[in-house]
């Protein structure tokens, strides 16, 4: 059994980084290693890393943090075709880190610029994103707009002084 909780108090971590982004009171890149450092503190307990960014891996863009609008592309790294000599998991780790990927998704705009340096040079950029597609269309669609729950739980009341 993993644990839950400390998904969940990450994602509120996530969830306020967000909102002092969209503020621009915070800058992409701090706003990017706190959210990264976030779905990473998950293993200070048996966490999920998805769960401790779930406020934001529906709707926004892991490598620019674009909000991408409801129902625009949002390719997951996981559907990509791994270069030949790697395995997938291996592969998945070593491009979050190389491309500073706070989540597995990411816009259209970013995945045609940045997935071409991380696959085999004959790699088939738009025949590729055409068989994502296919396979599955409900993973690769933004929901538009952060989730209004924390994994499932509602959010608790904005009562201290750091939530205005
Ligand atoms: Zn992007």
């Amino acid at each position: 059994m993993s644990c839950h909780d400390i998904g969940r108090g990450m994602n509120a971590v996530v969830r306020r980084t967000i909102t002092l982004f969209d503020r621009k009171e915070i800058a992409l890149e701090p706003a990017k290693i706190i959210i990264a450092s976030c779905a990473n503190a998950v293993n200070w307990c048996d966490g999920n890393e998805y769960e401790a960014v779930d406020f934001i891996s529906h709707c926004r863009c892991g490598k620019c943090l674009k909000l991408i609008p409801k129902g625009e592309k949002l390719y997951s790294i996981w559907d990509v075709t791994v270069p030949k000599q790697s395995s997938r998991d291996h592969w998945i780790f070593e491009t979050k880190n190389k491309l500073e990927l706070v989540t597995d998704g990411m816009c259209e705009e970013c995945f045609d610029h940045y997935i071409p340096e991380v696959c085999d040079s004959d790699l088939d950029l738009e025949a590729m994103k055409r068989k994502i597609e296919e396979d599955g269309p409900d993973s690769v669609i933004s929901e538009g707009k952060e989730r209004e729950h924390n994994n499932g739980y509602i959010w608790g009341t904005d009562s201290y002084w750091y939530q205005r």
